[in-house]
């Protein structure tokens, strides 16, 4: 296992059985690889062939020699999960969703009008900042789950 290099642009390959962990690490803005049937095999490929850091409970990663740098998740709730990460790596909330949620692929910023049939009456009426994924489509505002978000990872960073 190889050490890992302290940085904010961190790349992660996560195992199949972090799915909601995946999605906040993605909500932060980590560029962050998950799919929920991949094997840990194919994952240990894409994580060596992408200079990503595998996140994983499995022990299939115990058991296998690799150079590719490998944080184990022992806890079961997500808070403490993120703790956990956050003890190794020192995460940030700096770029908090300026990813999409869905597929991974850095939002961009919308036309307001574009969107007005996309996104409910009231929403529409009280947000002018508007970001979409020109991936999967799905558009994004900083509504409460914003705050929510940020409120949730300063409990975690305490
Ligand atoms: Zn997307």
């Amino acid at each position: 296992m190889t050490k890992i290099k302290y940085n904010t642009n961190y790349c992660f390959a996560v195992d199949k059985m972090l799915g909601t962990l995946a999605k906040w690490l993605r909500i932060l803005g980590y560029d962050t690889f998950y799919h929920h049937h991949i094997t840990n095999a194919k994952l240990l490929k894409i994580a060596r062939k992408d200079k990503r850091i595998i996140i994983t409970k499995s022990r299939y990663f115990h058991k296998i020699y690799t150079k590719v740098p490998i944080i184990f998740v022992h806890q079961d709730k997500l808070k403490l999960q993120m703790r956990e990460l956050h003890s190794e790596l020192n995460l940030t909330d700096q770029a908090l969703f300026t990813r999409c949620v869905i597929c991974n692929t850095l939002t961009k910023s919308i036309d307001k009008h574009t969107i007005k049939n996309i996104v409910p009456p009231y929403i529409y009426k009280t947000h002018n900042a508007f970001y979409h994924c020109i991936i999967c489509g799905k558009v994004y505002w900083q509504g409460t789950h914003y705050e929510q978000a940020k409120k949730f990872f300063k409990e975690i960073i305490k």
